[in-house]
């Protein structure tokens, strides 16, 4: 026998994660698209204060359907590129990373297909595999944008049941344009019995301006369904709370196959405790974006090839050798992510002092990778 008797293709898979070292092993962490900035003392007190009450009924099962959060949620998306957002619209789960789970075990399965155009997030794969879904990739443009007529023929082909398109898109940091959800909708709306196509938005709050979040697009197709997080511009990736805005249709099908009590008294007290603070919450995102500017012109600078960004990190190359270059910055005290298309890296956007750390870090790299070639 064969222990533990695991499924045959989850034999020898290593757990999904960025490598999480202590601050003492990496004082500056920009791996993981954080917020570096904590809520303050107040906004803290007021979350511990929320949280103490939920404590005095923790024998009892939480709300089941979050019937408050989910309207908190829905007035916040309409501050933040929707309107007329309502709270049966909104579906709430431990992470975006869960409520997509739900939505590939609602819509995906033994028989269906996933497709999503690479390169993409990587977790989406791993969902596919865990529901029984078919795994499929298209693939994105040199400069990371989508061939519109090329994508939506794959869609056509293919019939997948569920597109996945982060926007802006991670890790390449590109936001897709309203005409790029519309016709990805159509295409998956044009056969029997049709799919979804999730627009993830886990960085929706840092596009550029004049950039449109795909919230706006909600009324027009049924089949359309926006993921945000807490995770990410609010600075909250601790409390786990991720959600979704999308036809009532779809929450109601996620209520089919969601885990019962999912959403626990405890986070869904912590997370409309900071709701009722999204300005101070996310009063730095602006200083969050500027910075992501400033670091784009730097490393181009540089002379180090950049995809554009409307999130909070950036993709930069080409290395020969990227794991070198990630390394050498490690040793510095810089941790950022090995991740994307082969010869590139990706740094979160941090303080200014941790991003003046990074700049540093890289041109010490750099300067002592030269001397190398040169002694070579
Ligand atoms: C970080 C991230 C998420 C959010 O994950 P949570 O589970 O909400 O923390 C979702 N999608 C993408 C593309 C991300 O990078």
């Amino acid at each position: 026998m064969t222990f533990p008797p695991l499924r045959e293709e989850l034999r020898g898979i290593a757990p999904y994660g960025a490598p999480q070292l202590s601050r003492e092993q990496a004082p500056v962490q920009l791996n993981v698209n954080e917020n570096p900035y904590g809520p303050s003392a107040e906004v803290a007190a007021d979350i511990a204060r929320a949280v103490g009450e939920a404590a005095t009924t923790l024998n009892r099962y939480p709300d089941r359907e979050a019937v408050d959060l989910r309207a908190a949620l829905a007035a916040y998306l309409d501050t933040s590129g929707g309107h007329g957002v309502t709270a049966d619209m909104v579906w709430a789960a431990n992470g975006s990373n869960e409520v997509m789970l739900q939505l590939l075990q609602a819509f995906g399965g033994p028989g269906r297909r996933a497709l999503s155009f690479a390169p993409t997030y990587s977790m989406y794969p791993e969902y596919a595999r865990d529901t029984h879904t078919e795994w499929l990739t298209g693939h994105r443009a040199e400069d990371f944008s989508l061939d519109l007529d090329e994508a939506a023929r794959l869609v056509v082909e293919h019939r997948p049941s569920v597109v996945l398109l982060p926007s802006p898109n991670n890790p390449t940091g590109t936001a897709l344009p309203p005409e790029a959800v519309t016709r990805l909708c159509e295409a998956a709306g044009s056969y029997q019995p049709g799919g979804i196509v999730v627009v993830d938005e886990a960085y929706g709050e840092f596009r550029r301006a004049g950039t449109p979040s795909a919230l706006e697009l909600l009324g027009t197709h049924p089949n359309l369904v926006v993921t945000r997080t807490m995770s990410k511009a609010f600075a909250l990736a601790g409390a786990r709370l991720g959600y979704l805005a999308a036809d009532p249709a779809v929450c109601d099908a996620i209520r089919v196959v969601r885990l019962p009590y999912h959403l626990s008294a405890v986070t869904q007290a912590a997370a409309l405790a900071a709701l009722r603070h999204a300005p101070e919450l996310l009063g730095r995102v602006d200083d969050l974006r500027r910075e992501r500017d400033a670091c784009v012109d730097w490393l181009r600078e540089e002379g180090l090839e950049v995809a554009d960004s409307d999130a909070n990190f950036v993709l930069f190359g080409r290395f020969a050798d990227r794991h070198a270059v990630w390394q050498a910055l490690l040793d510095r005290g810089v941790l950022i992510r090995e991740t994307g298309p082969e010869g590139w890296l990706r740094v979160s956007v941090g303080t200014p002092e941790e991003m003046a750390a990074f700049r540093t870090a890289l041109q010490e790299t750099r300067q002592s990778e030269h001397t190398t070639k040169e002694r070579a």
